[in-house]
């Protein structure tokens, strides 16, 4: 009986373990080895010092961070749901094989159907459509020539068709029909968007034109539910966080309206007690056809009051700094930048994975009003197995020199002052566009290279005022090559990688990186640092003044080369160190 038992009970794993996936599902053979490259966490913060109704707010606040993660899952590709539920139900039938498991797993990895896979292709490895530059924000399929030309001959919607929060159609009399019915479905997007209804009601259907609706029209139905579970929140903290419960609604309402400023206004200047939620559509990461589009995000934070409080002392001489900027157009800026120190206790959307801090909000109108919140994210930035395994790949391609020169407190000096960064340097163009107008799908990257030279180049002052030893700063001038170090060629879309491509190249022809006499590994010269920063820094300050897309492009194609034989050979030394490529972080707060 027994025999016959067990005989069975392997006969039934075997032909569960072997059991063929419908076409267009990955077998095991291709979702393992992401899988073993990834490192997983779980986060767990302590959450003892919120009060009871601190405790209430979470809740709905992760409600609201459920559906914005797949409204996010939904912007990036028009099957992402569907793809989730016939794979949740295959798991099921087919016994819950580890084949089927990997391909949950990398679906949560990736937040959606297309994985990056190890040589840093995006392909789908469930039966999906391939997934589209313009994601699912624009026409499926849409080309960049097409929509360029259209907007050369209807330059007057522009305007409508780059804006931040719009989804893009095609003027097809069903996408209109269907655009009108879900407003006259949901009145109090209707009675906030003056116009709309007579704009769409106007257009001419003509499926090779475009137009464009907001984001509160087109999720209204998600944005509803979000809205709700953000009321509930604010309604349970209102009596001892009332500046929250403020913040709360204004973000609801203008999660309907798409406009912003009431949110980020009482989000950058109220007091919060121990909660803070980033919610809303602000990072255009995930464009890949014009970068201009946001996608949704939400990150619910515990506060750390008392090192918050150290940092928040840290920043006394920001002015000095911007003062000194290698540019003739240094600014005010304001000396009261609200600065905290978070751990995660859930990230929703495209703020999920690894993310160490955040600085929002964008808009240059709302930040010269208003400032900006820096949000560091102590649970990732601190951790040590993130830290381990970003040791290992520097210890792979660096000379035994400066190997111990890399810290776990460099990375959060750097990452700090990185945020602190954007705060700093060019706010428009000289001629007063908005930069992510002027420079277009090089503006994150440019921005984003700006804030990681503002970081290196304020070193020395943040030895002057104290703020740094001798020993720290050299812990953040060492994270600052960590970052250049590329495991993979980055695609050009990869604004982040491709600008630490571009700042490797810059410091290896101005030589403060140089290969080592015997080792042939890469010497950090630490002396050339501060002038080859402030070299580029230069350049890249006058780009953004300038707003020059023509040149920005020039400067871009510039410095981004690949060498196989050079960034090859580190890339290949980083691989083989065996530390892990990706992140694949779960929250205890969500009990997944
Ligand atoms: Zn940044």
């Amino acid at each position: 009986m027994r025999t016959f038992l067990a005989a069975s009970l392997i006969a039934l794993l075997t032909s569960a373990a072997v059991a063929e996936l419908p076409a267009g599902y990955w077998p095991i053979e291709k979702t393992q080895p992401i899988l073993n490259t990834t490192l997983r966490l779980e986060l767990d913060p302590d959450l003892s010092h919120l009060t009871e109704a601190e405790l209430r707010a979470v809740d709905e606040l992760l409600a609201a961070g459920v559906v914005i993660h797949e409204l996010y899952e939904k912007q990036r590709h028009e099957q992402a749901r569907d793809a989730k539920l016939a794979l949740a139900e295959l798991h099921q039938k087919g016994g819950q094989s580890v084949a089927t498991q990997n391909l949950l797993d990398l679906f949560y990895l990736s937040k959606g159907p297309i994985a990056t896979t190890l040589d840093n292709q995006r392909l789908a490895f469930v039966p999906v459509d391939a997934e589209y530059p313009g994601k699912n924000i624009y026409p499926a399929g849409l080309q960049r020539d097409e929509i360029d030309a259209f907007l050369g001959a209807h330059p007057a919607q522009a305007g409508e068709l780059l804006g931040l929060r719009s989804v893009v159609r095609r003027a097809s009399a069903a996408y209109i029909a269907a655009d009108l019915a879900r407003l006259a479905e949901f009145p109090e997007i209707d009675a906030l968007h003056i116009g709309l209804r007579a704009r769409l009601e106007s257009l001419s259907k003509d499926a090779s034109a475009f137009y464009a609706i907001p984001y509160a029209l087109a999720y209204a139905a998600e944005l509803r539910q979000v809205r709700q579970h953000l009321n509930a929140a604010a309604d349970h903290i209102a009596m001892e966080a009332p500046d929250f419960a403020a913040y709360l609604r204004n973000r609801g309402r203008d999660l309907l309206s798409g406009d912003y400023e009431s949110g980020d206004a009482s989000w950058v200047t109220g007091n919060f007690g121990n909660l803070n939620i980033q919610i809303g559509s602000y990072e255009t990461y995930d464009d890949s056809l014009l970068g201009v589009k946001a996608t949704y995000a939400a990150s619910i934070l515990a506060r750390d009051e008392e090192k918050s409080r150290a940092l928040i002392d840290a920043l006394a001489g920001l002015q000095a700094i911007e003062n000194s900027l290698p540019y003739d157009h240094a600014r005010q800026v304001s000396s009261r930048i609200p600065v905290g120190v978070y751990n995660i206790i859930a990230d929703f959307g495209q703020s999920r994975g690894g993310n160490t801090a955040t600085i929002l909000p964008n808009n240059a109108d709302f930040t010269r009003k208003y400032g900006r919140t820096i949000l560091l994210r102590y649970n990732i930035m601190a951790n040590p197995a993130i830290f381990a395994n970003k040791k290992k790949s520097f210890d792979a391609v660096v000379d035994p020199c400066c190997k111990d020169h890399l810290t776990s407190g460099g990375g959060f000096n750097r990452t700090l002052w990185h945020e602190v960064g954007h705060y700093l340097g060019v706010a428009k163009t000289a001629d007063g566009r908005e930069l992510s107008e002027a420079l277009a799908d090089t503006a994150d990257l440019i921005e984003e290279m700006k804030s990681d030279l503002v970081s290196l180049y304020a070193i020395p002052a943040l030895q002057s005022s104290g703020f740094h030893t001798d020993d720290t700063a050299r812990a953040h001038y060492a994270d600052g090559i960590r970052r250049t170090l590329q495991s993979v060629k980055p695609r050009p879309s990869q604004a982040y990688q491709t600008m630490q491509l571009m700042q490797f190249n810059f410091y290896m022809e101005y030589g403060l990186l140089e290969p080592g006499a015997e080792s042939g590994l890469l010497v950090i010269n630490y002396d050339r640092y501060h002038e080859t920063v402030t070299q580029l820094l230069r350049q890249v300050l006058q780009l953004q003044y300038a707003g020059d897309y023509e040149r920005a492009q020039e400067f871009v194609a510039r410095w981004s080369y690949w060498d196989d034989k050079l960034h090859g050979d580190i890339a290949e030394r980083m691989n083989s160190a065996g530390g892990y490529r990706r992140t694949l972080i779960r929250y205890s707060a969500l009990n997944e």
